[in-house]
């Protein structure tokens, strides 16, 4: 297993010189394994896609197992960025941006507990929960804006999260379960909020895009509750308003 070890450690050096620098801590080796096990979840595939790529355009592996490892090595490298973010974030807010919001609601419609994170009748679901994907992709043109879909606290807030792209995580309580939602693929500066910041059920989080593994300008919108995935899209038409 050194043995392996190693050469796991080399290939990364040579493979990915730009992450040699960064390494993840005790304090992020959780966030680590989680994201690198959500890394392959978040490709969204337009309904009339064929053959989306596998992988972007830094790897170099060729066989299936090389594959796997590189994403899995990008993973941890990313998330060891992000972690590495998040930890500055109290000292570098994120970019406010200029985006083509015009004729957009900077606040969800509605007053209930749980809203749409996309303005009502922007978007259209190409994808939603099965085959290994864990959320639904919410297809809506770049730049709309990104809602809060419940009141919670920021759990992570960086411009790489993984396969996620630049993404927000949030942690929530709603009639007394506890609901995660993470919202993917956003606009490169476009982030409203910070790791550790509460934030109100609607307010504005970021706005779309197609970073990370997209190859549309999308939101890719998951939901978990007490642990458990949900479908979103039916969560929302029940819980929504
Ligand atoms: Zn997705």
């Amino acid at each position: 297993m050194a043995i392996f070890g190693a050469v796991g450690a080399l290939v990364a050096a040579v493979a990915l010189p730009a992450y040699a620098a960064s390494k993840p801590t005790d304090a992020t080796a959780q966030t680590v394994q989680q994201l690198a096990a959500v890394d392959a979840q978040s490709l969204v595939v337009a309904s009339e896609a064929t053959a989306a790529p596998l992988v972007r355009g830094a790897f170099s592996a060729t066989t299936p197992e090389e594959i796997e490892k590189k994403k899995a090595e990008e993973a941890a490298a990313a998330a060891a960025r992000a972690a590495a973010a998040a930890a500055s974030a109290s000292a570098s807010a994120p970019s406010s941006g200029t985006f083509n919001t015009s004729g957009y609601a900077l606040v969800a419609p509605g007053s209930g507990q749980v809203r749409y994170p996309l303005p009502l009748g922007s978007w259209n679901v190409s994808r939603t929960v099965g085959g290994g994907h864990n959320g639904a992709d919410m297809l809506a043109p770049a730049g709309t804006p990104i809602y809060a879909a419940a009141a919670g606290v920021v759990r992570a807030s960086a411009e790489s999260i993984g396969g996620y792209g630049v993404a927000v995580m949030l942690d929530s309580v709603v009639g007394g379960q506890q609901v995660q939602t993470t919202y993917g693929h956003m606009l490169y500066g476009s982030r409203q909020v910070q790791a550790g910041q509460t934030v109100a059920a609607g307010q504005l989080i970021g706005y779309v895009g197609s970073t990370g593994r997209s190859t549309a300008n999308h939101l890719h919108f998951e939901v978990w509750i007490n642990g458990g995935l949900v479908e979103p899209m039916s969560w929302l038409s029940v819980n929504a308003g």
